[in-house]
């Protein structure tokens, strides 16, 4: 084993254990960049492939981390490597997930920059576990006080409770996030984090009243039931017995192996007085997450005129009890629909399907609003104030960026549909930055290069959200408009504005020869990643997203404080329709751009090794198809267009300087003087290599490796 001796920032000369560079890390390349056939996909995959055989899991493209979910515990993620990376330049460790924190927290600290860090991937690819493997990572090794322990914890224990109200099993992930996450941690002037905050995006609502056969309703109810004190339960009046709830048995799948719903719960409950919420403020969440089951098992009969009634009594009498309503007021509501035309109230009866519609309508829009003050809670909590100067900034902060990957399912819906467009946003960023910072470097070091083809998916981010005739634009017109507006006329107008573009396809422009005819009800978007078709069936309702104005009232009197503060009741009094899922979503989408932006972007892209969450199983052909998507090839390909490698001076003579007679063991002359030397002296031809204003530009990897290896023998 080597030791090296290396200066790291101002904590002085640190020795290093230069145990990350053994023989076992060196299986393949640890930069992509450095593959000799570097166009060729196959040996992408098989570079990744033997890597993960050794439990390998990260790679680098350049500064990019590539990331295969082990699905199992490795020991790489103890203090004593957080350790091994804390102030260690990026090159001189093997790839990890905390080499990228590092990099992302020294980059802020030097730099004074803001960062982020973009986790991308499929579900079940392993973001989360990324996001927390980072955020254990600052909690760790960043500065420490009394104060600052207690933001930490905060930080830390805000991932169990979102995660409880927030993730859910599903097929492809037990765990499965079924929200987007972006969340700032913010440090002081010591590089302290001292506070967060939290955006959340299009929480899947739905998943409240239904799940798809082998998934399960969010965990909070499992862990309620399953983890409830007696009494607790006795209070709200439920059964230890998730058989009896409708909302908890669609998917038939109450239990699931990996997860310990008891044990979760007393995590959970733990989690939230850490955070800070008031026992009262407790009691009052676990009313609402009650009374959706409660809800669930709401029943109708029809009485002669086909008018739904409710034939579950003690269901109402727990549901005003718990949501501080009247009783009869929640009945009327439930089955009655309440329109106001022309100043007058038009009451009219609901038939039996209507009812059921109208519950879990409620159901979802009661659980969707908790959900947000759950989150307004837990940044309340997070908040940053200057005990000095209460107006005062953090200094800077590291975003994080935790949100669904790329979706394609037997039968995608709206809720593909916006994940999917949410995708082509990132990628248009990614583009953006990657393509740009690479151009700035090259001007700012003085270096010439040539640019890269790459498809631009501007064109399919245009096609969702151009305004006028934009996919949204179209369905929030359908939306709007009063008469015979449909699921199939908005299909319609989809095919009569956008039939011809180059990115979407219906049934009636499908030749029937080359291409698979879509169903009456489908369209197919030709997103970057591949092509999916889309059922619009729902799409309207979806979008709409309303809740019958006398459900909403009733709610709005509500005793419980938190539906008191999520309902307001200013909604019943306000003329204006409320924006539609779509457009909220867009317009959040544009912000967090706008965010990202303004930020130093790393990526962490997450790679699924296989369908059936075993570990050791390299399932190629699932692989490939996420190697295309995530755009590694074509990243890869961008990185090597110009320059394969490029250091700063210093680094590199540091590294490299025992290799010649003139620059060791110390180089007194001008930097680039001393690695103009160096590289003579190694026998680096002309066209090898530039040498830029503050860094050396190495054309070729093969370059870097002969010397790389120079330093072995
Ligand atoms: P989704 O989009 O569904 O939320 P995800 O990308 O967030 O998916 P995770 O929940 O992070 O996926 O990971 C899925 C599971 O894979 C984890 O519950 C864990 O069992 C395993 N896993 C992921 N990353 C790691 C890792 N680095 N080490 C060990 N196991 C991991
Ligand atoms: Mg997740």
């Amino acid at each position: 084993m080597k030791y090296r001796v290396m200066a790291s920032g101002s904590e002085g000369i640190r020795v290093m254990m230069e145990s990350a560079l053994t023989a076992r890390d060196r299986v393949g390349v640890q930069d992509f960049v450095l593959l000799e056939n570097y166009t060729s996909e196959a040996a992408f995959i098989e570079n990744l492939r033997k890597r993960f055989k050794e439990n390998l899991i990260y790679t680098y493209i350049g500064s990019v981390l590539v990331s295969v979910n082990p699905y199992k515990e490795l020991e790489i993620y103890t203090k004593q490597h957080m350790e091994r990376y804390r102030g260690v330049n990026f090159y001189e460790v093997s790839p990890h997930i905390y080499a990228i924190s590092d990099n992302s927290f020294r980059a802020m600290r030097t730099e004074g920059r803001d960062q982020c860090i973009l986790i991308s991937g499929e579900s079940g690819a392993g973001k989360t576990e990324a996001s927390k493997k980072i955020l254990q990572y600052y909690a760790i090794t960043c500065p420490a006080s009394e104060k600052v322990e207690a933001v930490k914890d905060r930080l830390l224990q805000s991932n169990p409770v979102l995660e409880a109200f927030g993730n859910a099993k599903t097929l492809r992930n037990d765990n499965s996030s079924r929200f987007g996450k972006y969340m700032d941690v913010q440090f002081d002037f010591r590089g302290a984090p001292i506070g967060g905050h939290i955006l959340n995006y299009l929480l899947e609502k739905s998943r409240v009243v239904h799940q798809n056969h082998g998934e399960r309703n969010f965990h909070i109810f499992y862990q309620l039931i399953e983890g409830g004190e007696e009494d607790l339960l006795r209070r709200l009046g439920l059964e230890r017995n998730a058989q009896q709830y409708q909302y908890l048995v669609k998917g038939n799948c109450p239990k699931v192996s990996s997860i310990n719903d008891k044990n979760d719960w007393k995590i959970v409950r733990k989690a939230v007085s850490v955070i800070g919420f008031s026992d009262d403020e407790v009691e009052e969440l676990l009313n609402i997450i009650a009374s959706v089951l409660h809800l669930g098992n709401v029943q109708f009969g029809e009485d002669e005129q086909n008018n739904s009634q409710i034939t579950t009594e003690t269901q109402i009498k727990y549901l005003a009890r718990l949501l501080g309503v009247e009783g009869v007021l929640l009945k009327e509501a439930l089955t009655h629909k309440k329109i106001i035309a022309k100043g007058e109230e038009l009451v009219s009866p609901l038939n039996l399907e209507q009812a059921a519609y109208a519950r879990d309508a409620l159901s979802k829009a009661v659980y969707g609003r908790t959900f947000s003050w759950l989150v307004s809670k837990i940044n309340e909590s997070l908040s940053y104030k200057d005990p000095v100067y209460p107006g005062r900034k953090s200094a800077a902060v590291i975003g994080l960026l935790d949100i669904y990957g790329f979706e394609v399912f037997q039968n995608n819906s709206f809720e593909q549909f916006c994940i999917n467009y949410c995708n082509e946003k990132l990628q248009q960023l990614f583009i953006e930055l990657t393509l740009k910072s690479e151009q700035e470097e090259y001007e700012a070091e003085g270096i010439t290069w040539e640019p890269v083809q790459y498809f631009n998916n501007k064109i399919i981010c245009d096609l969702v959200e151009e305004k006028f005739k934009g996919i949204i634009s179209i369905l929030d017109e359908e939306c709007l408009r009063p008469g015979d507006a449909s699921d199939l006329t908005f299909l319609e107008k989809l095919e009569n504005t956008l039939g011809g573009h180059a990115h979407f396809v219906t049934h009636k422009l499908a030749d029937g020869k080359t291409r698979k005819v879509l169903g009456r009800e489908e369209f197919r978007l030709l997103h970057y990643a591949g092509e999916v078709n889309y059922n619009v069936n729902g799409f309207l309702d979806k979008n709409n997203d309303l809740l019958f104005r006398n459900l909403k009232e009733v709610i709005c009197q509500s005793e419980n404080k938190i539906l008191n503060k999520v309902f307001d009741r200013g909604e019943l009094s306000d003329k204006k329709r409320p924006e539609t899922a779509a457009t909220q979503f867009k317009n959040s989408l544009a912000k967090l751009m706008e965010i990202l932006m303004s930020k130093e972007p790393s990526y962490v892209r997450c790679i699924k090794p296989n369908d059936a969450k075993q570990s050791g199983r390299f399932d190629e052909v699932l692989i490939r198809h996420q190697v295309k998507y995530l755009g590694l090839m074509e990243n890869l390909r961008v990185r090597r267009a110009g320059f394969a490698y490029r250091r700063k001076y210093e680094v590199f003579l540091q590294r490299y300087k025992s290799l010649c007679p003139e620059t060791w063991p110390n180089w007194n002359g001008r930097l680039v003087d001393g690695v103009a030397t160096l590289v003579k002296h190694l026998g680096y031809k002309p066209e090898e290599y530039k040498l830029g204003r503050s860094k050396i530009f190495i054309r070729f990897p093969k370059t870097l490796f002969a010397t790389e290896d120079a330093l072995e023998i």
